[in-house]
């Protein structure tokens, strides 16, 4: 859940840890430096501080940021469990990533059985022997370098589509920067090996020069030769994946308030505002009270890409989310909160900072206006 230890609390609120223990003790709870606090508690000592530490109310820092990576570094691990790899299919325009998405889609029985519509919510998982894997679908690029921008590493393992008839171009090799710049692994899938010009060999021999050396020649980067076109290989890709996952050891605590990242949203209209999530710790629920950058609001229904509405998302679950007040922007963590009031507080807290940045900015503007004006 939600805590700030009261160490962290002082240190936001700019007092000595001393004095907060204190006026704890005065209330009748005899804590450590490192107790942690919830936000309730938190929200209502930094009131009470009010009057001698400015603007520390709803600091949002104090109630969601450092709270989370409090609650991870005092997380009991015996509640971790294994969670399912989050890919990113990255690579050169026209390589096949799309058609890479698409197929491996299709790939999955499950899917079938279900007998949904599949709809394109930015995300899906597929199942190889009940084991899952988390794909993004969003292009590559911008959905990366977006979460990215924010902090937010959504990206476990990536999957680089070099085509065998193309070889490595500029986005290929913007791909590869950006992945290592992450420290996220590299798998390769060469495509388009069903071509007549297809040459896998010279993409390996190219990719050495990024230090991409593959298992048979002596290095340590997986390389599959796939075809989009022709679901060739595409289950050995998926093996892959799930090979390194075990390799990374990927953990989350299913059992706590659900945290993760938007991966897109937009505005439909009949539905209001629409999200799709990706839960990257605990469990999202309907009916949790959930705020995301400036939006807030209760999870009123959850879908999953077949169509299929659910109750509860766990870690790495993508889920297409209606009852927020607003469309996020993708790469925007997202937190399940106590209740809605605290929802509502934060969203309105990061409203008036944003509120207060643009007018420091407009009267900059005014001022520089009326310098060259004189
Ligand atoms: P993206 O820009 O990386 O998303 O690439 P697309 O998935 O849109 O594919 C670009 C073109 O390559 C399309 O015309 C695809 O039909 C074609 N393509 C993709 N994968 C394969 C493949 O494995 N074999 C062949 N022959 N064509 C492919
Ligand atoms: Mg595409």
């Amino acid at each position: 859940s939600d805590v700030i230890t009261v160490g962290e609390l002082a240190k936001r609120m700019g007092i000595k840890a001393n004095d907060l223990i204190k006026e704890l003790m005065r209330q009748g709870s005899m804590v450590t430096i490192n107790h942690p606090l919830d936000y309730e508690t938190a929200a209502l000592l930094a009131t009470e501080f009010n009057h001698e530490v400015e603007n520390v109310a709803f600091d949002e820092d104090i109630i969601l940021e450092d709270v989370g990576i409090e609650s991870d570094a005092s997380e009991d691990s015996s509640n971790l469990q294994t969670r399912p790899p989050v890919v990113t299919i990255m690579g050169h325009v026209d390589h096949g990533k799309t058609s890479l998405l698409d197929a491996i889609r299709t790939t999955d029985v499950t899917a079938g059985e279900a007998g949904g519509i599949t709809q394109h919510i930015g995300a899906y998982d597929v199942e190889l022997d009940g084991r899952k894997i988390t794909f993004l679908d969003t292009p590559g690029h911008e959905a990366f370098t977006a979460m990215r921008a924010r902090g937010a590493e959504a990206t476990d393992i990536v999957v680089l589509v070099v085509a065998a008839d193309d070889g490595v171009m500029p986005q290929t090799k913007e791909a590869i920067n950006h992945s290592k710049a992450a420290g996220v692994p590299i798998i390769v899938a060469v495509n388009k090996i069903d071509k007549p010009g297809a040459d896998p060999n010279r993409v390996k021999q190219e990719l050495t020069e990024f230090e991409m050396v593959p298992e048979d020649w002596g290095g340590d980067t997986i390389f599959v030769e796939v075809s989009a076109k022709e679901h060739t290989n595409l289950e050995s890709l998926l093996e892959m994946i799930l090979l390194q996952a075990e390799v990374l050891e990927l953990q989350a605590n299913p059992i706590k308030r659900a945290k993760g990242i938007i991966v897109e949203a937009r505005l439909d209209k009949g539905r209001g505002p629409v999200a799709t999530v990706l839960v990257q710790e605990g469990t999202l629920r309907i009916g949790d009270p959930i705020v995301s950058g400036v939006n807030f609001g209760r999870v009123r229904t959850m879908t999953d890409d077949r169509g299929c509405q659910l109750e509860e998302a766990g870690p790495s679950c993508p889920v297409e989310v209606t009852g927020l007040s607003g469309t996020p922007d993708a790469g925007e963590p997202f937190h399940a909160v106590e209740n809605e009031k605290a929802a509502k507080d934060v969203a309105g807290h990061r409203q008036r900072k944003l509120r207060e940045a643009e007018l420091a900015s407009s009267s900059k503007i005014s001022l520089d206006q009326l310098y060259a004006r004189l």
